[in-house]
This record gives structure tokens, sequence and C-alpha cells, in this order.
């Protein structure tokens, strides 16, 4: 939570879309005509989008892209490689002219997407999963063939307002409520592809990839480390079927297959000694912020920690957490949402007026004053009829400090709503301060490199991560180690420090 701007998941937005699931959608059409990738030769219907409405378009997203993702890395020279790498590949495509902005985002989602207009964005998570210069490359020649491609376009063209308003931001709680609530922002960027667009991309990435005298293949090698992370972080948030609903596996669908489809038909000739760039690569990354960015308030499991607003709850069982800009959310599989967020100014740290501000003209039922660990707070709540039945809306009200009140909304649907209810108390009360001591404790995490020494084992090494659980499972998926693969001595690995 950081609290960038208006835009974005808050309890207001996700209240009114409860209330009016569908009253977006009506509203938007799209008019379109036919355009010619350069790229693969084709003409596409572009829903209007023409070369220069792209240019804005993206120029437009990029800002929402920014503030939803945590803004860029700020460091200077990570971007600086990640630009003349990009640029690199860039100048061997079929627009060399166009004009790419490469950005790094301060994310530990991994993911990389691309935007009309030129912008393509590789996550900090992506980036310490990577472990040589090849790969990353992989990944930027693949989202460069979406550009080129005028992918975005296409997709922009057939889309309905549904799919894009569902499509939703880098939250994705999974559900219709929150995606919805999440508006428009980004919207474009992390719609899924096709498998043909997927495809296409790859037969372009492999194209340049191999121009700019690198070896393609680290583009199927890279995608069973990104599975097999996918995968872990399901796992660690105890849904191993459902893989994380905003990761790259779901933005770019793609099989390890496929991929080597693409380069046996891409017909590049295969580069002698092809560019790997290990020693390189890890050089770049050492030291580079691993998980969540305090700055941004933190996850521990179900535990949600801000060490700047000095604050702390935690989730009950069975919900999983995700941090935005502008909110904290978390679901349940049986639809239940929870939305965390900070009333405006101009509430004025009344309490009354941060419960107003979400529900409008809507009246809550049983409002109540109740203290939570010393805070003044209120109370109230609503039941919704929705075509997919009814849901129970409870709203919290608490008053931080003088100017500033948090609240919690919590959406139940409504035959749910008995079986949810003691957890979530215990989430209303579980809301604290944190002080500043607790807030001190609480440093950011690091990828480090590690050279390998005789007795070094896999084990031994993820012993010292500074995480309660999986460490050997997050030691493995983090340099791309099988479960059973030996460490050599010599060799360098990343490890997480604190
Ligand atoms: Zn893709």
């Amino acid at each position: 939570m950081i609290f960038f701007g208006p835009s974005g998941l808050s309890a207001g937005t996700l209240f009114r879309r409860i209330l009016a699931a569908s009253a977006l959608l009506a509203s938007m059409t799209f008019l379109g005509g036919c355009e010619t990738s350069p790229a693969t030769g084709e003409s596409f219907f572009t829903g209007g989008l023409t070369k220069d409405k792209e240019a804005s378009l993206g120029a437009q997203e990029h800002k929402k892209i920014l503030q939803q993702f945590g803004g860029a890395y700020a460091d200077p020279e990570i971007s600086q490689y990640v630009t003349s790498l990009g640029n690199l590949l860039a100048k061997t495509s079929e627009t060399p002219d166009q004009k790419f902005t490469f950005t790094v985002l301060d994310s530990p989602v991994v993911n990389a997407f691309a935007l009309p207009g030129g912008y393509v964005y590789i996550t900090r998570g992506l980036m310490a999963l990577a472990d040589d210069e090849a790969e990353l490359a992989g990944v930027m020649a693949h989202e460069i063939g979406h550009v080129t491609a005028r992918h975005a376009s296409q997709r922009y063209g057939r889309a309905t307002a549904t799919s894009i308003l569902a499509a939703g931001v880098g939250i994705l709680l999974g559900s219709q409520e929150a995606a919805s609530a999440a508006g428009q922002v980004g919207a474009l960027a992390l719609q899924s592809y096709s498998r043909d667009q997927e495809f296409q991309a790859d037969l372009l990435g492999v194209r340049y990839l191999s121009r700019a005298g690198f070896e393609p293949e680290g583009m199927a090698d890279f995608l069973t480390k990104l599975q097999a992370d996918s995968r872990l972080n399901a796992t660690i948030a105890g849904n191993p079927e459902a893989a994380d609903s905003f990761d790259i596996m779901q933005t770019h669908p793609r099989t390890t297959d496929r991929i080597k489809r693409a380069i046996d038909q891409a017909g590049e000739k295969r580069v002698k000694d092809p560019v790997v760039g290990r020693q390189v690569y890890l050089s770049k990354i050492d030291g580079l912020l691993y998980g969540d960015d305090p700055k941004q308030g933190i996850i521990q499991g179900r535990k949600f920690l801000h060490p700047e607003l000095r604050l702390a709850f935690e989730v009950p069982k069975g919900f999983r957490l995700v941090n935005t800009a502008n909110a904290v959310g978390a679901q349940h599989k049986d639809g239940s949402v929870i939305i965390f967020d900070r009333a405006s100014k101009k509430a004025n740290g009344n309490l009354q007026a941060a419960l107003t501000e979400v529900t409008g003209k809507v009246r809550l039922e049983n409002v109540e004053r109740i203290t939570i660990n010393g805070m003044e707070s209120l109370t109230g709540q609503a039941r919704v009829n929705r075509k997919q039945g009814p849901r129970d809306v409870r709203l919290i009200a608490m008053g931080y400090d003088q100017n500033t009140v948090y609240r919690f909304l919590f959406s139940t649907p409504a035959k749910a709503t008995g079986q949810q209810a003691e957890g979530l108390r215990r989430t209303t009360y579980s809301f604290r301060k944190l002080s500043a001591g607790e807030a001190g404790k609480i440093k950011p995490k690091r990828i480090r490199l590690h050279k390998v020494r005789a007795g070094d084992t896999a084990a031994k090494l993820a012993g010292r991560f500074p995480y309660e659980d999986y460490q050997l499972e997050r030691f493995q998926a983090l340099n791309g180690l099988g479960a059973k693969q030996k460490l050599k001595s010599g060799q360098t690995v990343k490890i997480i420090t604190q």
C-alpha cells in the first residue's frame, strides 16, 4: 500500500461494483479499422488503434502501470542495463526505428508485459529469478515480439468492455468483484494473450535473440523455471492447483514444447558461440531487492505489516493477501473478499464520513461504535442482492489518529457469511499499531551471490533463508535447481539475505 492516487482498488470502488456490477459495461463500444503488422505481414482489426493512438494510449497506461506496480525500481545501473539490452534486441526487429521504453518495475511479482507504443516491463521479481543475460534477453525479445506484431492492438480490437474490465489490474484477487473494482488500469497489459499470439511472439523473439547473438534455447529453459516458481508460490499460498492469477504464466500462457517448436520453425541460423552472460548478469543483480519492499508494506503469510504507516493486521486462514498501490486485498475461494484501505483526506478523521465515502446513499444497518486495540471505530453492515446471489457486506472504519481513518470491507456470499463471521471478527480486532521497535525490525530482503564451497549443500544454504517455511524449495526455485540436484564446488548460486 503506497497511496499513489485515487485510481485502483479501494473499499469504495469495490462497494459500488458490488451494487452495480454491470453499469460500466454498457457504455463502451469500439470502432476499428484494419492495419498490417510489419513484423508478421498480417492485417488485423485494430479497434481504432492507429500507430499514433497506440503511442498515446501506451503513455497513458504507462502511468497507471507505474502506480499499480510500485513505480520503477530505483537503481540507475539496473535500468540502464535493461534498457541497453532491450535496445540491442529491438534494433534487430523489422521496425528498428520504433521507440521503446524499457522499465524495471519495483514489484516482487514475477511478470513481464508490453503495452502499445513500445512500453516493455520487467519486474524485479523476474530479474531475481533469471540466472543469465540470455534468459532475460529471451523474456524481453518475446515482449518486443508482442509489440512489433502489434498484439495489444489486436486484443484491443477484439476485446469487449467486459473482458477489459474483468482483466483488472496487478491485483486480480480472482473474483469478478475485485477485478472490476480494479477498473481498467493496466488491463491491456495484463490480459492474457492467445496461444497463437504467444507462438508468434516466440517466433519473433527467436529471430531477435539469434540476430543479437543469444542462444534462443534459453527461452524454453527459463520457462521451466518460471513454471516451477509459479507452482511453488501457489503451494505457499495454500492453493497448489491454482497458479498465481497475475504472474507471467497467466499473462503469457506458453509451454516449453511450443517454444521449442517456435525455435525450430523460426528458421534462424544458430549462433556459433552464443552469449549466455551468466557472470555479468549475476553481478548486476547482486544486492537486488527481493520480495516485498517494506516501503509498500509487507505480507508475511496471513499477516500484513506496514512499517512506514505503522500498522498491522491478520486475515483468517484460507485468505490470500495481495498488496496493491491503494489497498490491501485478500480473497477466499468461497468468494469472500477483504479490502483494507485508508479513508480519503476529505473524511478528515471522521468515522461516519469514512463509511459514507464507501456506501454513498446506501444505508448501513446495525451501526455501532466499537474499540479496536484502543482505537475508536464504527461498524455497520448491509445485504446486497446480486445476480449471482445475495452478499453480505460489513464495513469498519477505524480511527488510527486524529486525521487518519483506515477501513475494512468484508464482502461474503450470504451462504458463507456464517462460516466466515468469526474469522473476520478476529481480523477486525487484529488491526493494531506497530511500535517503532517492531517497524525497525522489518528489513528488506536482498539477493546475494554465494560461491559454493566444499561442504555446502542446498539444505545448508537454504537453512539461512529468512523464511519460516519452504526454505529449500525457495532456494531450488530461485536457482532453477531440481529437487535432487547437487551443488558443485566453485559454482555461484543466489541466496536471500535480510
Ligand atoms: Zn507473451
